[in-house]
C-alpha cells in the first residue's frame, strides 16, 4: 500500500493503533489531535480477549504488561467501608480484566511505537472535508495547509467531529444511545485505605463512587450519576472549574469517602467528564472517510470493551486496506462485515444496566448488596461461563501481513 495517503483524526487508542498497522504496511500516515500533546487523562481501561491478541501482534505485550495496575479485583463497599461483595481478578474476564492499564499509559505506548513512522500534528483538527473524484481535500482549524488524502480515519471519540463533517446528518443525528448516566474521572492522592482492590460505593440518588489503584501509587477516582433531567449537557459545555463545582455539589453529602474525594477534586489537573452513551450507526464509512473506535461503535465505559473494540477495529481496518489498497471502498466494506458481529456482542449490556447497579434508595442499595453478595458467595459467575463482562465474540482475527 506504499503511497496511500491517510489522515487519522484523534490520538486516543484507536488513532495510534490504526497508524501503527498502516505505517507498517507502507502508507503515509498523518495524525491530527486537538489537544496540544498526547492526553494522559482517564482511568483504568481493560484490554480483553482479541484486544490482547492485537497487542501481541504489535509486539507490545511486554511493554503493556509492564504498565498494568495489578488491581486484585473489585469490592462493593457500604458507607462504613465494609465489603459486601468481592470479585477477585480470577480468570481476568470479570470486572477486573487480565490487562488493566491506565488509558494514558496505553495511549503513550501506542504513540511512542508509531511516532518515528507517522507524522503527528498536535493542537490541530479537521475543519472541512471535500470529496474530489480520486482524493479528499481537507482544511484544518489551526493553520496547517490544505492537504489531500486517499483515506480519512475518524478516531476522534464518541462525539467525533470528523463524523459530523463527513456523514449525512440524517444518518448521524440519532446515533447516540444515551444510557442516562454521566461520569467524571480524575486522580486523587493515595491513602492507606486505598488498597490494590477497586472499591465501588453506591450512594442513594443513583450516585456511585469508584476508587481504583494505578501503577504509580495514585488513586483513580470516578464519580457516576444518573440525573433525571438533561442539565448535565449544559454542565459539560462549561469550563472545568464549573464542571467540578457541579460534581462537588452533587456528591458532597454522598457519605463514605465522598468528602475526601470531592475535597481534592479541585486540584485534579486531569479532570474529565463524559456522558455514558453508545454509538450505533448503520454504516461506518461515508465516501473516503471511515470511522474507528468510539467514533464508530462506542460500547461505553460500562461494558469495559471500548479499548478492545478500538484495537481490534484498528487491526481489521488496516489489514483490509493493506490487502486492497487500490479498492478502499471494498476494504471499508470488509472491515464492517468482519467487525459488526463482534461489536454487537461488545455493546451488550448486563441486564438492567446501568440502572440496576445504581439504586435510587438505601433500601435498593441493600438489595443490590444482598444480590451481589449471593453471586460472589455462590461462585455462580464461574459456572455461567465468562462473567458479567463477557469478552466479545463473533470474530476470528485474520492473519494479515503488513510488511
Ligand atoms: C481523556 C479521556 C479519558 C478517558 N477515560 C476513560 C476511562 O477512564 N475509562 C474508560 O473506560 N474509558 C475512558 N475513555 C474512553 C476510552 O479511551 C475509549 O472508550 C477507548 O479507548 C476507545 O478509544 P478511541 O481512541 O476510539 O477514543 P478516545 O480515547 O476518546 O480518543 C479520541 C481522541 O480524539 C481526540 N479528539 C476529539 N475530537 C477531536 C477533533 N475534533 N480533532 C482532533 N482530535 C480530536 C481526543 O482528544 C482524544 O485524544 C477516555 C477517553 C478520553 C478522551
Amino acid at each position: 500500500m506504499a503511497g496511500l495517503n491517510v489522515l487519522i483524526s484523534g490520538v486516543g487508542i484507536a488513532g495510534p493503533a490504526t497508524a501503527f498497522f498502516l505505517a507498517k504496511a507502507g502508507a503515509n500516515v498523518t495524525v491530527v489531535e486537538r489537544a496540544p500533546e498526547p492526553r494522559t487523562g482517564g482511568q483504568n481501561v481493560d484490554v480483553r480477549g482479541h484486544g490482547l491478541t492485537v497487542i501481541r501482534r504489535m509486539g507490545l505485550e511486554e511493554t503493556v504488561r509492564s504498565k498494568t495496575t495489578h488491581e486484585k479485583g473489585l469490592k462493593f463497599v457500604d458507607a462504613q467501608n465494609v465489603s459486601r461483595a468481592e470479585f477477585p481478578i480470577d480468570d481476568g474476564q470479570g470486572f477486573t480484566s487480565d490487562i488493566e492499564i491506565m488509558r494514558g499509559d496505553l495511549g503513550l505506548i501506542l504513540y511512542e511505537a508509531t511516532r518515528d513512522n507517522v507524522r503527528y500534528l498536535f493542537g490541530e483538527s479537521v475543519k472541512s472535508i471535500s470529496e474530489k473524484s480520486e482524493k479528499v481535500e481537507v482544511d484544518f482549524e489551526n493553520g496547517s495547509p490544505t492537504m489531500s488524502f486517499d483515506v480519512i480515519v475518524a478516531a476522534d471519540g464518541w462525539a467525533s467531529t470528523t463524523r459530523r463533517l463527513a456523514f449525512d446528518p440524517k444518518t448521524t443525528h440519532d446515533c447516540l444511545n444515551d444510557l442516562g448516566q454521566w461520569a467524571a474521572w480524575f486522580r486523587i492522592p493515595h491513602k492507606e485505605s486505598d488498597s490494590d482492590w477497586a472499591r465501588w460505593y453506591n450512594a442513594p440518588g443513583k450516585r456511585m463512587i469508584l476508587l481504583r489503584p494505578d501503577n504509580a501509587h495514585v488513586t483513580r477516582a470516578s464519580l457516576w450519576a444518573m440525573p433525571s433531567d438533561d442539565h448535565m449537557d449544559s454542565v459539560a459545555r462549561k469550563g472545568i472549574a464549573e464542571q467540578k463545582a457541579h460534581w462537588k455539589q452533587l456528591f458532597h453529602d454522598a457519605g463514605w469517602e465522598a468528602k475526601r474525594v470531592v475535597g481534592v477534586m479541585e486540584q485534579a489537573n486531569d479532570f474529565y467528564m463524559q456522558k455514558i452513551a453508545q454509538v450505533n450507526l448503520p454504516h461506518w464509512s461515508s465516501g473516503r472517510t471511515v470511522l474507528i473506535g468510539d467514533a464508530g461503535y462506542c460500547p461505553s465505559p460500562i461494558t469495559g470493551m471500548g479499548t478492545t473494540a478500538a484495537l481490534v477495529g484498528a487491526y481489521i481496518l488496516a489489514g483490509e486496506l493493506a490487502q486492497k489498497p487500490k479498492d478502499i471502498f471494498k476494504a471499508f466494506q470488509m472491515y464492517e462485515d468482519r467487525m459488526k458481529p463482534f461489536i454487537k456482542t461488545a455493546q451488550k449490556l448486563a441486564p438492567g444496566a446501568p440502572s440496576m447497579a445504581n439504586p435510587q434508595t438505601q433500601w435498593g442499595i441493600q438489595i443490590l448488596h444482598w444480590f451481589l453478595g449471593f453471586i460472589a458467595w455462590s461462585g455462580i459467575l464461574k459456572w455461567m461461563g465468562p462473567s458479567f463482562n463477557p469478552p466479545a465474540t463473533g470474530i476470528e482475527l485474520p492473519d494479515y501481513t503488513f510488511a
